[in-house]
C-alpha cells in the first residue's frame, strides 16, 4: 500500500457540498474583493485564538512582509531570524532592506535559542522572528525577556502553528504580531495562497490593514506605500467551511503522533529526544549515543500543546538519513526533508555580512539528519501501520 506524506482530498472531500455553498454565496454576492466574507473570517479567527485584531492577507509571505512594513523595519536594521526554518522568514526581512541575522536552534525541539540570538544582538538589531517549527512553540519566555531587555519588537512566525499553544496562550498572540499560513500543507489548509497576521495592538493593525491595500486611507489617498496583499473573498469564505474544524485536525495529528511515539520508541535504536538536552548538543549527543540511538524521534515540551504539522525525525549516523528517505521511497511511503539547507547555507544570503551568517551548528546537524513522516489528520491507520513496519524493516536491515 502507499501512503502518502499529505492527501489534501480527504480532508476537502467530505466538506464538498459546504464548500460549494461558501462558492454559491460568493458567486451570488458578486462581491470578489474583501467585504463580507473577509471581515467574517477574520472576526472568527481572531476569536479562535484569542486576538484582538486579525488582517488576513495573500499569503503568509506577505503577513510576515506586512507585519515588518507595519512595525517600519528596513534599511540599516538587523532582525534575528533561526536559520532553520522555511526560506520566507529570512527573505521577507531581506525585502525591506534590513538584514536577516542567523541564529542557531535548539536540538529537541528545532526552534530558535535565545542564548544564540543574545549573543548575536548589535545596536542595529531592532526585531526577532521565532519561528515556531513543525507546530511547536518557541522558548517564549526566554525570547520575551531578552525582547524587553534590547526593546526588540517580536513577530511570532507562527505559519505552520495556527492553533498551538504556549503555557496555554496561542502562539501568534504572544509578540506584538504573528503570522499564519494557509497553504494547504498547512494545519488550516486553503484553496491556494492565504495567510494572516494578528495582533492585539490597535495602531499597529490599523497601519497592517492600511499597507494591506497599498497603504490607501481613504481611497485613492495614499499617505504611504504599501502593496496589494489581499485575501479573495472566495478563499476566505471556503476557509471559513474549515476554521470550526481545525482543533479537530490537530488533535488527530496528535493522535498520530502520539501513536508514532509509542510504537516506534519500542524498536530498537530509536530514543525520544529528552526536553532536558535543550540547547547543549554535545551533552545530547552523548546521551544518544550512550543509548545506541539511531532515530531520535521527536518530543512536545510539557508546557506546549503540540499541533504536529510535521512529525519530524532525526536519523543519526553518516548517510542514514538518505538511505531511511530511499527506503520509504521504494516502500511508497510519502516522506520529506523540512529542510536540507540552513538559510546562512543559501546562495541568496552569501552576500550578507560575514557577522549575519556565523556558523549555527545544530541547525547544521539537523539540516542532515531530518526525515518527516505522514501525520496528516486523516492519516488512515494501516497507512500508519505500513510507515512504522517500513521503519523497522530498515532498522532490521541497516545494523552498523
Ligand atoms: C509556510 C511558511 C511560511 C510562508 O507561508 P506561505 O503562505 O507559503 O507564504 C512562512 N514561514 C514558515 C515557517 C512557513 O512554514
Amino acid at each position: 500500500m502507499s501512503v502518502r506524506l499529505l492527501d489534501v482530498n480527504a480532508q476537502n472531500h467530505p466538506l464538498a457540498p459546504r464548500l460549494r455553498e461558501a462558492f454559491d454565496r460568493v458567486l451570488a454576492s458578486g462581491m470578489f474583493i474583501m467585504g463580507a466574507e473577509v471581515t467574517a473570517f477574520e472576526e472568527e479567527s481572531a476569536r479562535a485564538v484569542g486576538a484582538r485584531h486579525a488582517i488576513a492577507v495573500s499569503s503568509g509571505t506577505d503577513a510576515l512582509l506586512l507585519a515588518l512594513m507595519a512595525m517600519d523595519i528596513g534599511p540599516g536594521d538587523e532582525v534575528l531570524v533561526p536559520t532553520f526554518t522555511f526560506f520566507a522568514t529570512a527573505g521577507c526581512v531581506s525585502r525591506t532592506g534590513a538584514t536577516p541575522v542567523f541564529v542557531d536552534v535548539c536540538p529537541v525541539c528545532f526552534n530558535i535559542d535565545a542564548n544564540d540570538a543574545r549573543a548575536k544582538i548589535t545596536s542595529r538589531t531592532r526585531a526577532i522572528i521565532p519561528v515556531h517549527l513543525f507546530g511547536q512553540c518557541a522558548d517564549m519566555d526566554a525570547i520575551s525577556a531578552l525582547a524587553s531587555e534590547h526593546h526588540l519588537r517580536i513577530i511570532e512566525d507562527a505559519a505552520q502553528s495556527m492553533g498551538a499553544r504556549y503555557r496555554g496562550q496561542s502562539c501568534g498572540t504572544i509578540g506584538q504580531a504573528g503570522i499564519f499560513s494557509f497553504f494547504p500543507s498547512k494545519n488550516l489548509g486553503g484553496f491556494g495562497d492565504a495567510g494572516m497576521m494578528v495582533t492585539n495592538d490597535d495602531a499597529l493593525a490599523a497601519r497592517a490593514r492600511r499597507l494591506r491595500n497599498h497603504g490607501m486611507e481613504p481611497k485613492y489617498h495614499h499617505h504611504e506605500i504599501g502593496g496589494n496583499f489581499r485575501i479573495d473573498a472566495l478563499q476566505a469564505a471556503l476557509l471559513r467551511v474549515k476554521l470550526p474544524h481545525l482543533p479537530d485536525y490537530s488533535a488527530a495529528r496528535a493522535a498520530n503522533a502520539a501513536h508514532y511515539r509509542a510504537e516506534l520508541a519500542k524498536l530498537p535504536g530509536v530514543v525520544s529526544a529528552d526536553p532536558a538536552d535543550c540547547r547543549c548538543l554535545a551533552d545530547q549527543e552523548t546521551r544518544l549515543d550512550a543509548a545506541g540511538a539511531r532515530l531520535v524521534l521527536p518530543v512536545a515540551y510539557p508546557h506546549n500543546d503540540h499541533i504536529w504539522n510535521q512529525f519530524t525525525l532525526r536519523v543519526r549516523g553518516s548517510g542514514e538519513r538518505d538511505r531511511l528517505r530511499t527506503a520509504l521511497d521504494n516502500a511508497g511511503i510519502g516522506c520529506e526533508v523540512y529542510y536540507p539547507l540552513t538559510l546562512d547555507q543559501q546562495p541568496c544570503f552569501a552576500g550578507l555580512p560575514e557577522t549575519a551568517r556565523q556558523p549555527c551548528p545544530v541547525a547544521r546537524q539537523l539540516a542532515g539528519e531530518v526525515l518527516s513522516l505522514p501525520v496528516y489528520p486523516e492519516l488512515p491507520a494501516d497507512g500508519r501501520a505500513d510507515v512504522i513496519a517500513a521503519i523497522a524493516d530498515f532498522l532490521d536491515r541497516g545494523g552498523n
